[in-house]
Formats: structure tokens, sequence, C-alpha cells
């Protein structure tokens, strides 16, 4: 046996698929690789109940390929719960690329990519996320249909960061009113971390509320570029999680609140874009229950995003995306009550009322 041959008991302990810790009874994952364009993409299919598994397409610098799956494993089980609490017939999928946007990404490798998609026949229909594009679904579309966000001039319903944004502020509002009495956000102070195409659109709602808001990025041209526009501070400080703030709004990457963060945090409220922003849903859900950190589940209040893309699937006009993204604040009140009266975190809550509609629609397939 040559030495670059892994023994049974060796492939065992590694589980790389099965074992994971994110696994959570995927239908589908799907490796693609292209060496001619340098593709090397996962997309993972969490589950097709309610619909074809629809949800973005991440492209990220991961450390390595066990950490794109991890990603890829975690947000696609987030879009199944996303769409179903949302009431939308979509299942949950999710693609994440592994390279560099900036400098990795071009047409060809975005047309092969495109031509995985179709290969899955519309089990999993694809749409932008970090590092995609408009533009980038575009060029999706030249080889598969099965792909949404793309341009308005392209008969897409464009680009869902704004409605995404707003959904964010009626998730945030909600959750004021849950922990304040009153969902009005003036002279409230607002960090939201990470100032990309979300941030900084909810920015503009947060100011036009009179609220104060502190910017933060990794990003130092986009912390200038936005505070030169708006009335914000920019946030230089080395530990944002230690800095006394009422309301903690998320919008970079996921697992924010975690072992490290949590018992820094000075915060009333937590609501923001980023995906799965519990580093563990059910210790850190827990944590924060138990500091009276109100937290308004992710899955739940970034929803706006997916309801503009499925409005290109249904035909929505731009009035019912708007009202199907304003009722966000309906069910996220919801879910506290529903969390409170039961005991139980928010995101159990909200896990609980998407569970039991997949759960409803299996059995009226069976
Ligand atoms: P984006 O790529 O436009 O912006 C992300 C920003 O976060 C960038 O400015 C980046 O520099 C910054 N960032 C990255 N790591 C950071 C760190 N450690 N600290 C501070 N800033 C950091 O992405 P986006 O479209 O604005 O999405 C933001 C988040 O919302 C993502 O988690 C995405 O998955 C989620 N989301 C987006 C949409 C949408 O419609 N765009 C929908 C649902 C969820």
């Amino acid at each position: 046996m040559t030495s670059d041959v892994l023994s049974s008991k060796e492939l065992t302990k590694m589980d790389p698929v099965f074992g994971q810790l994110s696994f959570d009874n995927h239908e589908q994952i799907v490796f693609c690789n292209d060496k001619d364009t340098g593709l090397k993409a996962i997309i993972g299919i969490h589950n097709t109940v309610l619909g074809p598994a629809l949800g973005g397409t991440r492209m990220w610098q991961y450390n390595n390929e066990w950490e794109a799956l991890n990603d890829v494993l975690r947000l696609s089980r987030g879009m199944t719960f996303k769409s179903a609490i949302t009431g939308l017939n979509l299942g949950g999928g999710k693609a994440v690329i592994i390279g560099d946007a900036k400098t990795q990404k071009t047409p060809e490798l975005m047309r092969k990519f495109g031509e995985f998609v179709h290969s899955l026949s519309g089990r999993y229909i694809t749409a932008e996320d970090v590092g995609m594009t408009t533009a980038d679904m575009d060029t999706v579309r030249e080889v598969t249909p099965y792909v949404t966000g793309i341009s308005e001039s392209k008969g897409g319903a464009g680009n869902p960061s704004p409605i995404t944004a707003y959904g964010v502020f009626m998730g945030m509002k909600a959750a004021a009113k849950f922990k304040y009495g009153s969902d009005v956000l003036e002279d409230k102070s607002v960090f939201v971390q990470g100032i990309g195409h979300v941030g900084e659109s909810l920015v503009e709602h947060l100011l036009n509320e009179g609220a104060k808001v502190t910017i933060a990025d990794i990003n130092e041209a986009r912390l200038e570029e936005v505070a030169s526009k708006h009335d914000v501070q920019i946030y230089r400080g080395s530990d944002l999680y230690s800095e006394p703030m009422d309301i903690y709004a998320p919008c970079a990457l996921g697992a924010t609140i975690n072992d490290d963060t949590l018992n820094k945090l000075q915060c009333d409220v937590i609501a923001g874009a980023a995906n799965n922003q519990l580093a563990d849903e059910v210790k850190h859900g827990r944590l924060l229950q138990e500091r009276r950190i109100v937290y308004a589940p992710d899955f739940l209040i970034n929803a706006g995003g997916i309801i503009n893309v499925y409005a290109e699937l249904e035909n929505y006009d731009k009035q019912e995306i708007m009202r199907k993204t304003e009722n966000i604040y309906n069910t996220t009140l919801e879910i506290f009550n529903r969390a409170e009266q039961n005991e139980v975190t928010t995101n159990v809550a909200a896990l609980a009322i998407a569970n039991e509609r997949i759960e409803r629609r299996k059995q009226e397939q069976s």
C-alpha cells in the first residue's frame, strides 16, 4: 500500500460528509470541479419538500475545503427554514465557489458553474450571495434557466439587497417593540457590522428613523465611502463585541455570536442580515435568552432577498414583494411571543413553525 492511500480506519475518522457536524439529512451534495476554468464549487441541497431548493452562490476564499463544505451545509439548511417560515413554496439549497471573487471570478468560470446547476434539472435554483453580483447571475443565465437575481433589464427582479435590508429593518423594529415596548428606533445606538450591499441600505433606513449608527468593516475604503455619504460613526476599536450599544446588527459573515463573543455582548437586541449568526444554535441561543438579549433569528428577518427572487418565479410585482417583506415585522413579533409563552429560544420557536409547515406538506404529499 502506498503512503498516500488512507486506511479504512483513517477514512472512518474523517467522516467527510454524513458525519459532519453541520450535516442535517441533506438530500444531495454536489461537488463541481473544472480544471480549465479553475472552478471548485459545492452545491448543497438540503430539503425539497416545499419546492425546488433555491439559494444563492457564495464565492469565498475558504481556508480549506472542509470549511467550504461546512459552510454550504449550514447555509443550505438555513435556506430550507427561511423559505418555510416565509411561506414560500421553495426548498433549501445553496452553493459555494472556492476562490477569491476579486481575482479568480471569470465569465468562463461562472458559465461552467451554470452548467453544473443546469445538470440538476431545476432541483437547485441559484441566485447571488456574498462575492456575487447581478451581472454574474446574468452570465449564469446564458447557460441555464435555473437562476434568479438576474438584472431587471433581462426580466429579473434585480438586486435583492435593498429588499433584504428592508426586511432586516422590519425585524429589528419588531425586536425593539418586544424589548422596549415601542418600535421607534430614534436615538437607539445601532452597530452595523459589515457595510456591504445589505449593510449600507440598512444604514439608510436606520438614519431615516433617527437612530445613532456606528459602522464596522474590514474594508477601510468601504468605511470611508459610506461615512462620506451618511451621518455615521466609524468603529475603529479592536473589540466591537465589548462596546455598549442598544442594537447589534451583524451584516458580514456568520457565527459572530460564539463562545468568545457571547459573554462580552452588551446589547439589548441582535438583528442583522448575516446568515447563521449563532455559531451553535442551541447553546448560544439559550445563552442569549438567559442574558435577556432579544435575538431576531437571521433566517427569518433576512428573507427579503429570497422573497425578491421568488417574485421572478411567481411573477409578483414590486408592491407584493414589499408587502410580503413588511410582513416580516408581524412574523417576528409572533415568534417572540411564542418563544416567551413556550419558554424556548426565539430560534427554537422559529424552527418549530418552519418544521410544522414542512411536515404538513410531507403528509399532504404522502
Ligand atoms: P457583501 O459582500 O456586499 O458585504 C459584506 C461586507 O462585510 C463587506 O463589506 C465585507 O468587507 C464585510 N466583512 C467581511 N468580513 C467582515 C468582518 N469580519 N468584520 C466586518 N466586516 C466584514 O454582502 P451582502 O450582500 O451585504 O450580505 C451580507 C450578509 O447578509 C451575508 O452574510 C449574506 O449571506 C447575508 N444575506 C444577504 C442577502 C442579500 O440579499 N444580499 C440576503 C440574505 C442574507
